[in-house]
């Protein structure tokens, strides 16, 4: 069996400790790594000096997968997200979160297995702002005023939405190719192109020529008020859900609201070079260090970072044990529980134990 080498970001907060439990359990399955850890965040500031210095960058471009635990953005450091200076800086552009319901997690409804694709590089999420009262906003909103005809009240803060040709391009047949590798039916583009004609209507209407070309998977969109009813009340009409950036981090959300909260949330950030794995919540601080908090979402980030490097026995079993972890209920942290101080939850390293003890099971049950 082949090792792989990746870059592991343990990262802030809780990061270290969800990372150090997604690493045990992914060691367990038996696929050989060779991790390469590399600081970001605060950690690398004492350092670097940056929260997000070269080395980082260079052991990503390098190894081409990360494995990622969350990263605070701390004040004053030059960056508006070290997350999203990441992405951008790999150029990852599509966020994959898929929304799969587990037996007994506390979901909504146990039927739920959707997909979102976000666009992870543009639109009002590119960090292209401007502060009320500066000389450029003052200077953007007289000029804006004249092409427009239309007054822009001069207390105003100004943030800039660039939707292109070329980045929904890429997003939508992203999706469609997800969907094809991935025995998916359907496609749906969500968008306010009702309102925003100039940026989601370019959105929608790139999503439609390349829905021409992909005739095999269903096509068809959503406008995302919408969208978000819908999947309350008939998720199973939705398999995956191609987003501009900012709605597709709301919908995440909702998702992970809808499967029992953010413990249970993955992610893959994935572009043409490479792919950086972690989980969609924060670094939750006031937890750090406690041993606390659920390490599922990044251990289920790593499933599907065995999937990306066709590792797909070892992928189905780490799911596999994942699952009766939460079926089982007994070896899960205080999220999964119905209350939130329901004495009997466990900490973060006994629900690893606990996978690997679901995956040393399930190797036993295999005939030799
Ligand atoms: P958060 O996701 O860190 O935490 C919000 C709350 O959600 C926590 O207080 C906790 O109650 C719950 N929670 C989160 N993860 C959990 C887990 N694994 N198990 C159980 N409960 C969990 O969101 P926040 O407080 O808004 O952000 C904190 C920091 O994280 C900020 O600096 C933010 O910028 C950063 N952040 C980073 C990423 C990333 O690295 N991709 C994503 C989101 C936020």
């Amino acid at each position: 069996m082949a090792r792989h080498a990746v870059t592991l970001i343990p990262g802030d907060g809780v990061g270290p400790e969800i990372c150090e439990a997604s690493r045990r359990v992914l060691e367990a399955t038996g696929v050989e790594f060779d991790w390469d850890v590399q600081n970001a965040g605060e950690a690398a500031i004492a350092e670097f000096g940056t929260p997000l210095p070269d080395p980082v960058l260079e052991s990503i471009r390098k190894n081409k997968v990360a494995l990622k635990g969350p990263i605070t953005t701390p004040v004053g450091s030059g960056f508006r997200s070290v997350n999203v200076a990441l992405r951008q800086a790999l150029d990852l552009y599509a966020l994959v979160r898929p929304v799969k319901a587990y037996k007994g997690a506390r979901n909504l409804r146990d039927d739920l297995d959707f997909i979102i694709v976000r666009e992870n590089t543009e639109d009002i999420y590119a960090g292209l702002e401007f502060e009320k009262g500066t000389t450029d906003a003052d200077h953007l909103i007289q000029e804006i005023s004249g092409l427009l005809k239309k007054k822009i009240r001069p207390d105003s803060g100004l943030s800039i939405k660039p939707i292109s040709v070329s980045g929904s391009e890429r997003i939508v047949q992203f999706a469609f190719d997800y969907a094809r590798r991935n025995n998916r039916r359907k496609v749906t583009a969500v968008h306010k192109a009702n309102i925003m004609k100039h940026t989601d209507g370019l959105f929608l209407a790139v999503a439609r020529q390349v829905a021409e070309r992909n005739k095999d998977i269903e096509f068809e969109d959503r406008i995302v008020d919408n969208m978000c009813m819908q999947l309350v009340l008939r998720p199973k009409e939705y398999d995956i859900l191609c987003c501009p950036n900012l709605y597709g981090d709301i919908i995440s959300d909702l998702g992970a609201g809808m499967i029992g909260g953010l413990g249970l949330a993955p992610g893959a950030n994935i572009g043409t070079d490479g792919a950086v794995f972690e989980a969609t919540h924060g670094s939750a601080p006031k937890y750090a260090g406690k041993n606390k908090v659920n390490p599922m979402a990044v251990m289920l980030s790593g499933v599907m970072m065995l999937r990306y490097l066709e590792e797909t026995a070892a992928a189905d079993a780490l799911d596999k044990a994942i699952a009766n972890v939460i079926a089982l209920g007994e070896n899960v942290t205080y999220d999964l529980k119905e209350s939130r101080d329901d004495p009997t939850a466990v900490g973060t390293s006994q629900v690893a134990d606990a996978v690997i003890a679901q995956l040393k099971a399930g190797e036993a049950a295999q005939p030799a």
